[in-house]
């Protein structure tokens, strides 16, 4: 303030500076940043060119020639951190910084697997951002009370195997040897691709990570929705994963000639699925929150323009944070297809095909995201994640916490998945004060 002060008399400086419009700008100058913009951006970039998309994007599948390569490219990050190095019998990336005491790990990672024609953020940012947290940690010279490790977990997409969060599924107890059989298309084992990445896959037990080992993890990641990125707010603190619920539902009518049934005389199959289609969305829109419901496709038989349908099949799906806001809007779902069939003279049945339970965020673990970054000057949301992740495993087996940070107009698994490279560091920054934060004020 006072270098830049244009008055020659030193008094009317002291003056100006002494205003109270000075002392606002002062207090609100950005706090000093940590992680270095520049370099995470390098590295991000760097790591989009492994299976490179001519048309922009990736497509680097979960076991891929092109994820072998990157895998390679971010342990070599990682030793240039100073972290040591071990890769488990699931193919799990681990970089380990020690602590200065005898405590459980503070774990930090995502994943840089992507979707068939994917982007360059989901998963890329929370893996990178991770180590630029650490490198952060090495210039300033930060020694942790807890040891520090970075993760990279295999295959969390799942396109390959058909299976998803598989490395942080098998961390956790959750998915077990016989996923070793597992074919991919090209008639390739999961046994087999564990061996190509090195790993002897009758040791897949061992990949489990034991209870107790670690005392928190934070996760950062691209938000995947919009909600950010609308609202112009750098950073969320993630409530929890929501839980997904997924039936398949068949409407038995009764195909018949279009022309000659009568209109009172049809049980027009399709007609009745495209009432409960509305009937779902009605539901799902009658109370407030942020619940979703949707239904992915219909198919529909016979299938021809002079036949009454007489056969369709739907799936639904269901999410909510809160399992038992699911569990009510699909007793009411159930009861409108109920009223469907009546009203159509159709019958209606729905098979539950798929549950995943909702995941909870850790409140400490939250608060320490919310307090990081005010300090950092950043502000913060609370929102749930409506996409799976790596980090409802994990949940299981630690107090688990998530940042999320701004997705373009809320797109992801597309090239166009975009955050802008301050975005990217203010979540790296914000992960780097929540892991400091954690360490401190964690008992184990
Ligand atoms: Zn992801």
């Amino acid at each position: 303030m006072q270098r830049n002060c244009r008055y020659h008399f030193a008094f009317l400086c002291i003056f100006i500076a002494a205003t109270p419009a000075n002392i606002v700008s002062a207090q609100s100058a950005p706090p000093q940043r940590h992680v270095n913009e520049q370099r995470l951006q390098s590295t991000l970039t760097r790591l989009s060119e492994f299976g490179r998309n001519p048309d922009g994007g990736v497509t680097r599948l979960g076991f891929s020639e092109a994820d072998m390569a990157a895998r390679e490219y971010v342990v070599g990050l990682m030793k240039e951190a100073g972290l040591r190095v071990r890769i488990d019998p699931a193919g799990n990336i681990f970089g380990h910084r020690d602590g200065s005491q005898q405590l459980p790990i503070i774990l930090s990672g995502s994943h840089i697997d992507s979707v068939v024609h994917g982007g360059n953020y989901d998963g890329d940012v929370g893996s990178l951002g991770a180590i630029e947290m650490i490198r952060a940690l090495n210039e300033s010279g930060t020694m942790t009370r807890h040891p520090i490790e970075v993760v990279v977990w295999t295959n969390e997409e799942g396109n390959h195997f058909g299976i998803g969060t598989l490395g942080s599924g098998i961390a956790a107890g959750l998915i077990g040897p016989k996923i070793l059989d597992r074919k991919d298309d090209q008639g390739v084992t999961f046994a087999e691709w564990l061996r190509r990445y090195g790993q002897d896959p009758a040791k897949l037990d061992s990949a489990r990570s034991p209870q107790g080992a670690l005392a928190a993890s934070v996760e950062l990641h691209i938000e995947q929705g919009p909600n950010l990125y609308e609202k112009k707010i750098p950073i969320g603190v993630v409530q929890g994963i929501v839980a997904v619920r997924r039936w398949a539902c068949v409407v038995s009518g009764f195909a018949n000639h279009a022309g000659t049934t009568p209109m009172n005389r049809r049980h027009d199959a399709l007609a009745a699925a495209a009432k409960d289609v509305l009937a779902l969305r009605e539901v799902v829109r009658s109370e407030n929150g942020t619940q979703v419901g949707n239904v992915g496709y219909t198919k529909v038989e016979p299938g021809a323009p002079n036949v009454v349908p007489g056969r369709v099949e739907f799936p639904v799906e269901l999410r909510d944070l809160d399992d038992s806001k699911v569990a009510r809007m699909w007793e009411q779902v159930s009861e409108r297809f109920g009223r469907t069939d009546k009203e159509e003279g159709v019958e209606t049945h729905c098979a539950a095909t798929d549950e995943t339970k909702s995941a909870r965020a850790d409140a400490n673990v939250q608060q320490a995201i919310r307090d990081a970054a005010k300090s950092a000057g950043l502000g913060s949301i609370d929102l749930p994640s409506f996409a799976g992740q790596d980090s409802q495993n994990i949940a299981t087996l630690a107090p688990m916490g998530m940042i999320f940070i701004p997705s373009k107009d809320g797109i992801s698994h597309s090239p166009k998945e975009y955050s802008s490279p301050e975005d990217i560091a203010n979540g790296a920054e914000a992960l780097y004060r929540t892991v400091l934060l954690l360490d401190q004020r964690l008992n184990q």
